[in-house]
C-alpha cells in the first residue's frame, strides 16, 4: 500500500485545548484510496519542529498532508517550515494576493499586510482553491513525492480535501483503490446483528468484516479489495437485516427519517425532557428538514410539561415524570400545539441524580402519537449521563423512523 504522513500543526492541538480531528477525516478519506497512514503528529507553532517532522514524514511515506498554520497571523508558520524542509523560496503570488484584496474589500473591509501572506506559495507548488475560506491550500511534488497544505479549520479543510485534493490523488496515483459498505443498524444489539451478518455472507471470502458499537446503534463495515465482492456482502447484509437498517453509507438516520417524512407528506414535532434538545438538533441538522419538522420543546421541569404540553399536574405529583402515560401526554401534547402528524417525546433520569424521580439512572421512556393515538416505550439504558443522552437521542430518532415505515417496534435494543 501506498504511505502517508499526517501532520497537524498548532499549539491548541497539544495543549489540550481542541482535538485533533482533522487526522481522522483524513485518514478516513485516504484509505478507501488505498493508503495506509503511518505517521501522525500534532506539531507545535514552532518553524524548527515543524520543518523536522517534514523532513521526517519524507523519509517515511510518500505523502504528506499538513493541516493548520496557513492563516494570517505570526503563529501561522507552515508556509515558511515546509519550503525551509524543502530548501526552497517562498513566492508571493500577485494573482492571489489580488483575489485576497477584492475578498476583504467585497467584506467592507481593508486587507491587511498580514494578511497577504496567504498569497505565500512554495516555490513550484500549485494552490489548491479555498471555496470557503481564505487561505488556499498548497500542492508540492518533491522528488516523487507530493506534499500537501491543507487549512486548520476542519470544514474548510473537509471541502478542500474532498475537492481539490482527492481527484488529484487519484490522476497522480491510480489504482489500489478498495471498497466498502457501512450499515447503520437501529434496536437490535450488537450480538444479534454479529450473527445474522456471518449467516447472511455464508461463503463469500475476502471480506473484512467489522463492527461498532455505537449508543443505541450497531455499525457494519465491509471491506475488501474488489467492488463487487464488497456489494454483494452489502446486498446480503441489508437484506438479512431488513428494516433495522436505517442508513447505509453516507446517510445518517436522522436524514433518512426526514426523507421517509417528506415522502409521506408528514409534519413531526418533538417533546424532550432528558435530552434537553438533542433531538431536534440532530434533526435541524439535515438542511431542508423545515420541510416536516415543526419544532420542539424542552419541557425540563413539571411546570414546563404542564403548561407547554398539557401534562395533567395531577398525574405529575402522582407518578413523577419518568413513565409511560407522561411521556404519551408530551408526545400528545406536542402534536396537538404544534399541528404535526406525528408527536416524539422523551422522557428520562440522565444521572448521576434522580432529581426526586422513583426511577432508578438510565430510565427513558419514549413516546410517539398520530392522529390514533400514542404510545410508549419504557427502556433502561447503560452507562453515564452523557450515554444515557446519545442513546435516548439515537433510539427516539430510531423509534420516529420505525414508526412512519410502518415497521411493528415493541422492543427497541
Ligand atoms: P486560519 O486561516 O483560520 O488561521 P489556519 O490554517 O491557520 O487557518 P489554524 O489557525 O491552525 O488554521 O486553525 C484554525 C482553527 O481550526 C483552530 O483554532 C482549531 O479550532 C481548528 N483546528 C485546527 N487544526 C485542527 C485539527 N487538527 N483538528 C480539529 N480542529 C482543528
Ligand atoms: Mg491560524
Amino acid at each position: 500500500m501506498k504511505r502517508c504522513a499526517l501532520l497537524v500543526v498548532g499549539d491548541e492541538l497539544l495543549d489540550g485545548r481542541v482535538t485533533d480531528t482533522n487526522s481522522d477525516f483524513i485518514s478516513s478519506r485516504l484509505l478507501p484510496l488505498g493508503w495506509r497512514v503511518v505517521l501522525r503528529a500534532a506539531v507545535g507553532d514552532e518553524m524548527g519542529i515543524i520543518s523536522e517532522t517534514v523532513s521526517l514524514a519524507l523519509q517515511v511515506s510518500d505523502l504528506i498532508v499538513v493541516t493548520g498554520g496557513l492563516g494570517p497571523t505570526q503563529d501561522d508558520l507552515t508556509r515558511e517550515a515546509v519550503a525551509s524542509a524543502l530548501g526552497r523560496e517562498l513566492e508571493r503570488d500577485p494573482v492571489i494576493e489580488e483575489n485576497l484584496r477584492s475578498f476583504f474589500s467585497s467584506m467592507g473591509r481593508e486587507m491587511s499586510p498580514s494578511n497577504a501572506r496567504q498569497a505565500d506559495r512554495v516555490r513550484g507548488a500549485d494552490w489548491l482553491q479555498a471555496r470557503l475560506g481564505t487561505a488556499p491550500g498548497q500542492w508540492i511534488e518533491e522528488s516523487g513525492r507530493v506534499i500537501v497544505l491543507l487549512p486548520g479549520v476542519p470544514r474548510e479543510m473537509q471541502d478542500m480535501l474532498e475537492k481539490e485534493v482527492i481527484p488529484r490523488l487519484k490522476g497522480r496515483y491510480p489504482g489500489g483503490e478498495t471498497a466498502a459498505a457501512v450499515l447503520l443498524v437501529a434496536a437490535r444489539p450488537e450480538s444479534e446483528v454479529g450473527e445474522r451478518v456471518y449467516e447472511a455472507l455464508g461463503d463469500i471470502e475476502g471480506l473484512k468484516v467489522s463492527f461498532r458499537a455505537l449508543t443505541g446503534q450497531v455499525e457494519v463495515r465491509l471491506a475488501g479489495d474488489e467492488p463487487d465482492l464488497v456489494e454483494e456482502g452489502r446486498r446480503r447484509v441489508s437484506e438479512a437485516l431488513g428494516e433495522w437498517v436505517v442508513a447505509e453509507g453516507e446517510e445518517s438516520l436522522e436524514g433518512n427519517l426526514g426523507d421517509e417524512l417528506r415522502k409521506r407528506g408528514l409534519t413531526l414535532a418533538v417533546a424532550e425532557s432528558c435530552t434537553g434538545g438533542m433531538i431536534g438538533e440532530r434533526i435541524t441538522r439535515v438542511p431542508g428538514s423545515s420541510d416536516y419538522f415543526r419544532g420542539g420543546v424542552v419541557a425540563y421541569s413539571y411546570r414546563a410539561k404542564e403548561t407547554l404540553l398539557g401534562v395533567d399536574a395531577a398525574l405529575l405529583r402522582e407518578k413523577g415524570a419518568v413513565n409511560e402515560e407522561v411521556a404519551e401526554a408530551m408526545a400528545r401534547g406536542v402534536r396537538e400545539r404544534l399541528g404535526s402528524d406525528l408527536g416524539l417525546s422523551v422522557t428520562g433520569v440522565a444521572g448521576p441524580g434522580t432529581g426526586g424521580e422513583k426511577e432508578p439512572v438510565g430510565t427513558v421512556v419514549l413516546g410517539v402519537a398520530d392522529g390514533e393515538g400514542a404510545r410508549a416505550l419504557k427502556y433502561r439504558l447503560p452507562g453515564n449521563r452523557e450515554m444515557v443522552r446519545a442513546f435516548a437521542a439515537n433510539i427516539a430518532l430510531a423509534l420516529a423512523y420505525f414508526k412512519v415505515k410502518g415497521v411493528k417496534v415493541e422492543d427497541l435494543r
